[in-house]
């Protein structure tokens, strides 16, 4: 895959993460001659997979969205096999477990939403108002909604305090790895209206399957691993072993951190941290495929990623993911597979620790206001795209990266730059 560099190029994107790789698909496309460069070794950025004595590990859990409009436009869905988690979560509420699932799809998930069971008839009528709207709403309407944070959106649907405390703060603590409820209300609502709508689920081989898929469309000697890009010339790139490549536009296309690097103008939005840990169980401590939330954060999130997909495992032991905010710290995993005997009810010693993946930066920070779009174009040929130009999210990064496109194709239709 590391084919050598033309010297030149009419484009040159740093970054074959999802932005990137949406950049350049556009202007190829759209016939110009690009060159992809990434300092990593494989394609993906931060959708990146391991295989481990014979387990699918994600580079911290992370899920696609099917209702996503970039995804279902880009990419080849059949093609990824995509194993499908059960609509909904189940929330570990102290001594039970509530089913919070979607009715309209399972009647059965019904139970748990009667009123009184697990919130006041007031608290189910809000829940019932709010994603109603959610989801027949027109994203152009949510994304011009009053914009404020979601602990203050979720107070003016008329959700209780205790129902957030039990519900809301718990779960998207593992949406938008944040547990002060501070992120955009308006993205708040454009999750919940995709999480309404589309189906989460796991390509069958691991998440790099999505930008390998994107990867593979590009014409081989448009894409160059191992190369990383020092700083910006005056007409083109520096890579860091001195190779100088010439481009007429520079597509920056890595995450915020390292655009700022090589784009000093840029601001660094705070980044946010989680930790994945991976363990091998000998049989399945819950046989469906359901994200388990833990209402007392002690953990985000746990899952049995062999029962959404079985692939991930070869020799047919479980694999479970279970994901904390932050770093890793001494004796965590020792206190998170203390957590998981409580939350699935099990004797977890026996289990092994397969791996640990913490992901610094793995989101952008989008604490209210936040634009949901940024600029991509920043002047003399040079343009910038990526998850921290619009939001954290798979269709924020590709989003982004077309946008970036459009520019820069624009901007050529109107002649030689200044
Ligand atoms: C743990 C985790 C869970 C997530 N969960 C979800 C989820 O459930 N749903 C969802 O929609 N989104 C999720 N996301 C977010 C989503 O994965 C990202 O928003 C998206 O992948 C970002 O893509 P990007 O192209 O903007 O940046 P990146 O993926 O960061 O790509 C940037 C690329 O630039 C390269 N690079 C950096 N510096 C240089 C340099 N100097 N020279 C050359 N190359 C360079 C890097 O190697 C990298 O390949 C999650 C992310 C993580 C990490």
């Amino acid at each position: 895959m590391a084919a050598a560099a033309d010297p030149h190029s009419e484009v040159i994107i740093v970054g074959a993460g999802l932005a990137g790789l949406a950049c350049a698909a556009d202007l190829l496309a759209a016939g110009l001659s690009v060159q992809v460069l990434d300092a990593s070794d494989a394609v993906g950025g931060r959708m990146r997979t391991d295989t481990e004595a014979g387990f699918h590990l994600d580079r911290g859990f992370q899920v696609l969205n099917t209702s996503y409009p970039q995804l279902r436009r880009r990419l080849d869905l059949r093609a990824l096999r995509l194993r499908r988690f059960t609509p909904g979560i189940l929330l570990d509420h102290g001594d039970r477990r509530v089913r919070l699932g979607d009715p309209t799809r399972h009647a059965g998930d019904l139970a748990d939403l009667l009123p009184g069971r697990f919130a006041a008839p007031r608290d189910l009528a809000a829940l019932a108002l709010l994603g109603g709207r959610d989801l027949l709403a027109p994203p152009a309407l949510l994304r011009r909604g009053p914009e404020t944070t979601t602990q203050a959106a979720l107070a003016a649907a008329g959700v209780s305090d205790e129902l957030v405390e039990a519900l809301f703060r718990p779960f998207l603590a593992g949406v938008f790895l944040e547990d002060a409820l501070e992120t955009s209300s308006r993205f708040f609502h454009l999750v919940l209206r995709s999480m309404l709508r589309g189906t989460t689920c796991l390509p069958a081989e691991g998440i790099r399957a999505v930008p390998d898929q994107l990867a593979a469309a590009l014409p081989p000697r448009s894409l160059r691993l191992e190369a990383p890009v020092l700083r910006l010339a005056e007409n083109g790139v520096l890579l860091r072993d001195g190779t100088e490549l010439t481009a007429e536009s520079v597509v920056v296309a890595t995450g915020a951190r390292a655009a700022a690097a090589l784009l000093p103008e840029l601001a660094v939005p705070a980044g946010r941290t989680v930790t994945t840990y991976y363990h091998a169980a000998a049989d399945s401590p819950l046989a469906e495929p359901t994200l388990l939330v833990d209402g007392s954060r002690a953990l985000l999130h746990t899952c049995v990623l062999t029962e959404v997909a079985p692939t991930y495992s070869t020799d047919g032991r479980a694999l479970v993911s279970s994901s904390v905010l932050g770093g890793d710290a001494p004796a965590q995993e020792g206190s998170v597979r203390a957590r998981l005997a409580e939350l699935y009810r099990t004797d977890t010693s026996g289990w092994e620790h397969l791996a640990t993946r913490t992901v610094t930066d793995a989101l952008p920070a989008m604490p209210a206001p936040h634009p949901l779009t940024r600029r991509t174009r920043l002047g003399h040929g040079r343009y910038v795209c990526g998850d921290h130009r619009a939001t954290g999210s798979v269709q924020g990064a590709l989003a982004s990266g077309a946008r970036a496109a459009r520019d820069v194709l624009a901007d050529r239709a109107r002649g030689p730059r200044a």
